[in-house]
């Protein structure tokens, strides 16, 4: 029998937990593509070698390969404004793409359908919103909707006053808008007023090529072939540190193992350490490793626990994807740990956990701040996304729930264990 105790006391002894948070962050945003995303990788890489005593496994991971070569956005008026263009973005023609904007705040269903006349051959301009929250609109559906609508062109306004937002356009490839993120002041100049809609030129130059970049994993059996997989990403985005999403998961996800490795031989099942990219564009790493596995080995996978953007504030949630079997586990080992956790259950597609509960292998993710509006977590995805966001404190907790859930779930025994599979999709 393993020792809860002993991983959270390791965890809470772990001296590098701090210095490696903030060389991951030394790395820069780990925009997938970027020398920060390879600088990252090599750092992780290193530290989970050191952490495990293992050799890490790189599986290549292609994907559509795409750079931004430049974005602004002319006003009504002339003056010109920053934007930074969506991930994955289509350009717009070389000289721009002018048409009147269309403001539906925050970009609900409802407003698109209020002005599902207005929108086609018009910009569909919506607002950012905290992501870590019941309720919450992806970016992804609002552009979907204003493609749908007719749009052109989409811009997404930021919560940060002087500050672009950033994002994924969630397009692959293929046919899209041209889409970029503003800064509040911006759409507050491209409000209607009584001359109308106003007029705005939206120019995006890309280049896109077929890229690769990897997963990379660090297997620790335990004494079956069954796994627990503990995972975080290591891509961000440009423009800060991407200190809460997601230096904060790999930090965490480096302790937890750190503190488990003395104990895994001994336990009833192994971890496998997973590091994937691309979760930024679309879950596409983690989606190519899921969809590679073959049905024996997805059903070798107890677990799947995914730390993404885990400090930024002392309250933690673990979303379960559906999987209410697991949570009076989850509930079990908070408590003896002292640490007071929320189960959320709606399936969220917000990271790399959403691609294992879609395949049917029980998966959470742990978060802070979930549902908290004025927690740091709201300034994910700007460039005030930075290592002053984060407590020592709200990471440690963070990798001491991380590491006793793992241990827990590579011990726990098999019926327990197949009620975490029991849900209502497959
Ligand atoms: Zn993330």
């Amino acid at each position: 029998m393993h020792d809860d105790f002993d991983l959270a006391a390791r965890v809470a002894a772990d001296r590098e937990l701090w210095p490696d948070f903030l060389a991951i962050c030394d790395c820069g945003g780990r925009l997938a593509g970027t020398e920060s995303e390879t600088c990252a990788f090599a750092l992780v890489e290193e530290r989970a070698e050191a952490a495990t005593g293992v050799k890490g496994r790189s599986i290549p991971v292609p994907y559509g390969g795409w750079r931004a070569k430049r974005a602004s956005l002319r006003l009504p008026g002339g003056a010109e404004a920053l934007c930074r263009a969506l991930v994955r973005s289509i350009a717009t023609p070389p000289g721009g793409l002018t048409a009147e904007v269309v403001d539906l705040g925050r970009g609900t269903p409802e407003e698109f359908a209020a002005h599902a006349n207005d929108l086609k051959g018009r910009i569909a301009l919506v607002r950012h919103e905290l992501m870590f929250v019941a309720g919450t609109i992806h970016r992804r559906r609002k552009y979907l909707a204003a493609r749908e609508a007719g749009a052109v062109g989409f811009l997404i306004a930021g919560p940060l006053p002087g500050q672009l937002v950033a994002g994924s356009s969630g397009r692959q490839d293929g046919d899209g808008i041209p889409a970029a993120g503003i800064a509040p002041e911006t759409a507050a100049v491209l409000r209607r007023t009584a001359r109308g809609w106003p007029t705005a030129t939206l120019t995006i130059e890309t280049e896109e090529c077929l890229a690769e970049t990897r997963t990379l994993l660090f297997d620790m059996p335990g004494r079956s072939d069954e796994w627990v997989v503990l995972s975080a990403h290591v891509d961000g985005h440009d423009g800060g540190e991407s200190a809460m999403d997601n230096a904060s998961g790999l930090a965490a996800a480096l302790a937890a193992a750190r503190a488990l490795t003395p104990h895994l031989g001994g336990f009833r099942r192994g971890v496998r350490l997973a590091f994937f990219s691309v979760e930024e564009w679309a879950l596409t790493g983690s989606a190519q490793y899921v969809q590679s596995l073959t049905a024996a080995e997805r059903q070798h996978i107890v677990l799947n626990v995914n730390l993404d953007s885990v400090g930024g504030s002392p309250n933690l949630a673990a979303l379960t994807s559906g999987f209410a079997g697991v949570e009076p586990f989850l509930h079990n080992i908070a408590q003896t740990n002292g640490i007071a956790l929320r189960t959320v259950r709606p399936l969220m597609q917000n990271s790399d956990h959403a691609n294992f509960a879609l395949a049917g292998i029980p998966a959470i993710r742990l978060v802070a701040g979930f549902d908290e509006p004025g927690a740091n977590l709201r300034l994910v995805l700007t460039p005030a996304d930075t290592r002053d966001k984060v407590e020592a404190d709200e990471l440690r907790c963070s990798a001491v729930l991380a590491a006793t859930i793992v241990g827990a779930a590579c011990n726990e025994n098999a019926a327990v264990v197949a009620r975490w599979r029991r849900t209502d999709f497959h």
